[in-house]
This record gives structure tokens, sequence and C-alpha cells, in this order.
């Protein structure tokens, strides 16, 4: 960002994805209109969202003692400490991470995600995961796409409808990683919940014009087609943990997973 950088303009006539989340977890900034939403969905959603994050913690953690030092997160939603390069940079101070949301309001949030350690760098894109290749175009300037990459698409793709081809977006920007990157990925699903619930969540959303793609088990497991699964596979929040000892056993509608490229 520049200083010429004109200041975007939020819109608090209407909810929105990045500033609901915020609420959930706890955060300050979001406006009446996502606290309605908010208020309205039942309590597990913060559950839910508080595993989720935790559940990028810990997976993007045990990347970066894998050795990857390049990280592409789409969907980075609104600053909420520890942010992903604050955990990478931390294990290796020289990580280089390049966020990117559509909301105008992370792109105003974005100095605390551009503070990086005096090794690494942060950058930040406001750009449309449904245009991959003005991200992959970009990220090219600040990654080497000739070492591995983590891409992480976390909590984003059950905002992406069917129509707008969420697998496809998917396998553009895998296959523009080479060999020995990884893909670290969640998504919302009904699976565990009594339809009466889920009905309210989805409903909650949709009055507040998000309409929201909750995917069944099978669904998000075709995001890992082609990838390489690493243990534990795809399974809820609580329950991906690899060094870590395993977090409490709490009940999660997101699956998660992390899946090697070959
Ligand atoms: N990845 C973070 C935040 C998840 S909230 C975490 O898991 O903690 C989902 C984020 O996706 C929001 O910030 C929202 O603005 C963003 N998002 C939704 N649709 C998007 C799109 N089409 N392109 C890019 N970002 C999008």
């Amino acid at each position: 960002m520049t200083a010429r950088t004109p200041k975007p303009q939020v819109d608090t006539s209407k909810p929105h994805p990045a500033r609901v989340y915020d609420y959930l977890l706890g955060g300050k900034d979001n406006y009446v209109v996502d606290q309605e939403v908010g208020k309205q969905l039942p309590e597990a959603s913060r559950r839910d969202s508080r595993l989720n994050r935790e559940f990028m913690h810990r997976a993007v953690a045990w990347v970066a003692r894998e050795g990857i030092a390049q990280f592409l997160d789409i969907g980075t939603g609104i600053p909420t400490e520890p942010n992903l390069h604050q955990i990478v940079q931390g294990i290796a101070p020289t990580s280089r991470v390049v966020y990117t949301d559509n909301d105008p309001i992370v792109l105003r949030h974005a100095e605390a995600l551009l503070i990086s350690t005096a090794e690494g760098v942060t950058d930040y894109i406001e750009a449309d995961v449904r245009r991959p290749g003005e991200i992959l175009d970009h990220a090219r300037g600040i990654l080497d796409f000739s070492r591995p990459v983590a891409l992480s698409l976390i909590a984003l793709m059950h905002f992406i409808a069917d129509e707008d081809d969420p697998y496809g977006i998917t396998r553009t920007l895998v296959d523009a990683l080479p060999s020995g990157s990884v893909l670290v990925f969640s998504q919302g699903t009904a699976d565990f919940q009594p339809q009466s619930l889920v009905g309210r969540v989805t409903h909650t959303y949709g009055k507040g014009g998000i309409a929201l793609r909750l995917r069944t088990h099978a669904e998000v497991l075709r995001f890992f087609d082609g990838l390489d699964l690493v243990e534990p596979g795809l399974v809820t929040a609580p329950h991906w943990y690899r060094d870590t000892p395993a977090p409490a056993d709490e009940q999660s509608s997101f699956y998660v997973g992390v899946a090697r490229v070959r």
C-alpha cells in the first residue's frame, strides 16, 4: 500500500462475512448489522469460529516447521492475533506471506498484517478468489513459485456458490504451485447439526444477503482431488493436530485438512 491509496469505502448498511466472523471471535471491528446476524446465530457458531481459528494456528505452525517459508492466504479476515504471519515468522523469521481478501474493511486493517519481522515479508492485496489469475499474478511478484508455497483457503469456500466453480478455482490455484507445496483448507458443514439449526444459520446469513454453501464430507473431499492428504486426513477442526497435544474434543461444524501437492 502506498500513501496515495484511497481509504476503502466500508458499507455499514449490510452485514459482511469478515465482520460477522470478527464479532463471533469477540473482535471489535464490526457494525450493528453484523452484530445482528451474529446474535441470531446459535451459540455453536462462536465455538466453530474459535475452533477454526485454532486449527489455522496449529496447521500453519506445522507447515512452517516442515520447512515451507512462503504462504498465500486467501480470505484472510480482519486481523486477529496471532495472525498467520506472526505464527510462521515466529518459527522461521524469513517467511514471506501474501494476504488476500475482497472485503474493504480488511484492507483498512491491513497495517496490522503488514508488520513483518525484519527478515521476512508480508504483503496484502484486495482481490476476489473468484478471479484466481489476478491473485496468482500478484503473488508471483512476492513469492518464488519455483519453491514450495502453502496456499491457505480457510473458512472461505462456504462463501463461494457452486455456480462460481469453487473446485475449478481451487484447481487453478493449486496447479500454479510446485511439487512439495501444501493446501491448508477448512469449510463449514451441516453434517453434524440438526436440520433446524442448519436452517437457522443459513437463513440468518441469507437474510443479510450472505449466501452460505455448507458442504458434506464427500463434497469437501473433492477440493483435495489429485492431492495427498496428510494425517489425520479430512476431519473436524479439533481433530486435526500433528506434533502438538490433542486439543479438547469439542463438537465442530468445520471440516479441515492439509494436503501435499505431488
Ligand atoms: N481465514 C480467516 C477468516 C475467515 S472469514 C480465518 O479462518 O480465521 C472469511 C473471509 O473470507 C472474510 O474475511 C471474507 O471477507 C473473505 N471472503 C469471502 N468471500 C471472498 C471472496 N470471494 N474473495 C476473497 N475473500 C472472500
